[in-house]
Order: structure tokens, then sequence, then C-alpha cells
């Protein structure tokens, strides 16, 4: 029988795990996949924006010097966005313009066609125009080779906005990582198959094991879940191995019978970095290595696995991707009522937060069972409860991890 041989704390974990990862190699991807990724080098602008001279309304472009309250102008031309105008104004003409035309020569002003008889072959000024109103100037935006976004920028819409203006295609970025979830337990079924037969669960872990990690900004898929043998666990995690940079496993990684997954990681060449963390929820989490791909063995418990997920695959994803920005937040909370560990390991408890005019209030969200699913829907933040046994009293200052960023607002 395997038994864990030597836990380690929480901290030590999460710094094995980072420090074991490198960022991904640096890879062009076009701009319409570039969401979430970061930038791998500086961004410079490759042309003045906007790039020509152009009318910020629709109206007229003239001289501002020949700009009277009551004269008539004559319109010589037109230019639309797109389609500079032939012509130039001379005294006393004009020329059609509309937003995002290019500045015809001869003009140097747009009046707004609100500021005028109307449009037609002639107007009547209404109101004088200054030297240079309703004109935006070639590079007002931004000029051609100054650095628009640095190193390290995640991309975002605004980014994808300012990239695009400057006729990027694609952007050089760290490299989305591709992240397969393999979960495993004989007793999983398929959500929307079929009816439980007794003893039967759906597999739940899996779904949203691939859904925290496309929010943490990763590639993810689900294979199916593997039965606790050895001749369908061997070949699916072989198979997970093939294709992802992080495989993540779900159930079987504890010191039961049935529990096969770290074996037959070991088996395939994966190298142990650790296995069981003095903490809860998630004490039999393994974390290995074999070459590029880092392998993590979450436990089947679906609270372990989202919580073990949170706090040591998320930080690596986001570490790949060169996301340092995106940790989530740490704050400091209080509890009205004596709170106690009876555990002998750090407890990420499960709380909801509340805002009062001593700092947060944090407050359990009730049972703490690590099958509890509906409890992690309710949480708001990890409240990082030392292992201390004999209880801390009211008030006393605990760290906190934030999982919902719009609690804070
Ligand atoms: P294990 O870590 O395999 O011992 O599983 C611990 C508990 O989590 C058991 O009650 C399993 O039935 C449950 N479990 C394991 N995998 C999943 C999963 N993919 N979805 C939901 N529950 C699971
Ligand atoms: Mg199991």
């Amino acid at each position: 029988m395997q038994l864990f041989e030597e836990l380690i704390e929480y901290p030590e974990a999460e710094r094995l795990v980072l420090q074991s990862t490198p960022r991904l190699p640096v890879e062009e991807v076009s701009l319409g996949e570039v969401l979430g990724l970061a930038l791998a080098r500086d961004l410079t602008a490759t042309t003045d924006s906007p790039p020509f001279d152009n009318s910020a309304v629709d109206g007229y472009a003239v001289r501002s010097g020949d700009a009277e309250v009551g004269r008539v102008f004559r319109v010589v031309d037109e230019a639309p966005a797109g389609r500079p105008a032939r012509e130039s104004v001379g005294e006393g003409e004009a020329i059609k313009i509309f937003t995002g035309g290019v500045i015809p020569d001869g003009a140097d002003c747009v009046v707004m066609v609100e500021n005028t008889s109307g449009w037609g072959e002639t107007f009547e000024l209404k109101k004088v125009p200054a030297p240079g109103s309703n004109l935006r100037a070639a590079g007002e935006d931004t000029r051609r080779g100054d650095i628009i976004l640095p190193e390290g920028t995640e991309i975002g819409s605004p980014e994808v906005a300012l990239a695009a203006t400057q006729g990027y295609g694609a952007l050089p970025v760290y490299r989305r990582p591709k992240m397969v979830v393999l979960s495993t337990g004989t007793e999983l079924i398929e959500p929307g198959t079929r009816d439980l037969a007794p003893g039967e669960i759906f597999d739940s872990n899996s779904y949203a094991l691939v859904a925290a990690a496309r929010e943490a900004g990763a590639e993810a898929r689900r294979l199916y879940a593997a039965s606790d043998d050895v001749d369908t666990l061997r070949p699916a995690i072989e198979e997970a191995l093939h294709t992802a940079d992080v495989v993540v496993t779900s159930g079987g990684v504890s010191v039961g019978e049935k529990d096969l997954v770290k074996s037959t990681m070991l088996d395939l060449g994966v190298e142990q970095v650790f296995w069981g963390v003095k903490f809860k929820p998630g004490k039999p989490l393994f974390y290995g290595t074999r070459g590029e791909t880092r392998l993590f063995g979450l436990p089947g418990n679906p609270v372990s696995a989202m919580v073990c997920f949170d706090l040591f695959v998320r930080p690596a994803l986001m570490r790949m991707t060169g996301r340092t920005d995106r940790n989530r937040p740490r704050i400091t909370v209080y509890f009205e009522r004596q709170i106690v560990n009876k555990f002998g390991r750090l407890h990420a408890m499960r709380v909801g937060l509340e805002r009062t005019e001593r700092g947060w209030l944090a407050e359990s969200v009730g049972a703490q069972g690590s099958g509890l699913v509906s409890s992690l829907t309710k949480a708001d933040a990890l409240a990082l409860i030392g292992p201390a046994s004999d209880g801390i009293p009211p008030g006393e200052p605990i760290e906190a991890i934030v999982l919902r960023q719009e609690k804070l607002l």
C-alpha cells in the first residue's frame, strides 16, 4: 500500500509549481485569437494614426480666412470617407466632407452642416469656425515608432483595437497553454446521457475544470471519464500527455486501492515533484513533470478539485502565458466568531464577504465538506486558516484569497 511519505506546506507547494513552470514559447497569434494573452515584446506604432488629416464632423471644408456670417460659399467637390476630393479649396469655395474624409488641399477647418444653411450646391455660413476646428490631425492618436503597448501587457479589447489601428494582423504573445482534463472514477457518468444507476454520479469535475481553465485564458478540453483500472487509465493519461502543456486529472490520487493515478503517471515516466500537501481541501494533490508537460493529479472531491485548481493550476497557467498581473487578490478579513481549525493543516475555508466599518467580515458559507459543490457557488473568498487548533479569536486579521473580484468594488 502506498502512503503519503512527506506532506509539504502550501506555500512550498505553490513555490515548487511556479518554480518549475516556464513561460511558453513566443508565437505570432492572429488578432482574432489573442484575447487574454500577454505581449511577448513591446509593440510599436507602424504608422501615424490617424494616417491623414481628416474631418471630425459632416459639413464643409473651407478656408477659415474666408469665413464670415452670411457669406455664401460655392461647393466645388466632395470628400466622403475613403474618397479624397480631387479639387482643392479656393477663395469662397467649399468641399462637402463627411466624418473621416480627407481634409482637401487649401482648407484649414471644417464647418458643421448644422452651422450652415444646409446641404446644396451653395450654402450660407451661420457661424464662423475657428482655424483648425473639426479637424483631426494626422498622428494625433499615435506616432509611428512610438511604443504603444509594452511587453507583458495583457490583451483585452482596447489593446486589440489599438493593434488593429496599426495594421497588426497577428501579435507576438506567449502561446496559450493547452490543458487536457481527464476525470477518473468507475462511478462517473457523462451528464446528459442517461439516468444514474445505483452507485453512479455525474462527472462534474471535468466540465468544471475545463471551464475554470478557460476563465484563466487556457485552451482546455476534456478527454473522458476513465474508470479505475490501469488498462483504461494508462492509455488515457498517455493520450493526454500527447497534446497537452498541462494535464489535469481528477480523482484516484489518494491512498485507496483504486487510486492508481500516481503510480500510472510514474510508470509513464512522470517525475514526481510532490504528493501530499498539508492543506484542506486537497491533501492528496500530486504534481509532476514529464519533459515540457506539467501534470496535476487533483483529488476527486469536487470542492478539493476546484480549490486545488485555483491555488495551484491557475497560477501555473497564468505564468505560462506571462500574465503575472492576474493573480487572485489577497485581502485581510476578520470573523465575528471564534474560528477553530481541527485539521492540523492549513484550511482554505470557503467564506462569503461583507464590507463593514472594521474591514472585510468573513462568514463561512456553511458546512465545509469537500463534496458540497453548492458551497462553491456561494464562496466569495478562501480564508486561509492556519493550522492552529486551539481557535482563532474573533476580530483577528486573517489572509484571504478573493475568488470574486467584483465583490471588492
Ligand atoms: P477520489 O479522489 O477518486 O477518491 O474521489 C473522491 C470523491 O469524489 C468520490 O466521492 C468520487 O465519487 C468523487 N468524484 C471523483 N471524481 C469526480 C468527478 N469527476 N466528478 C464528481 N465527483 C467526483
Ligand atoms: Mg475515485
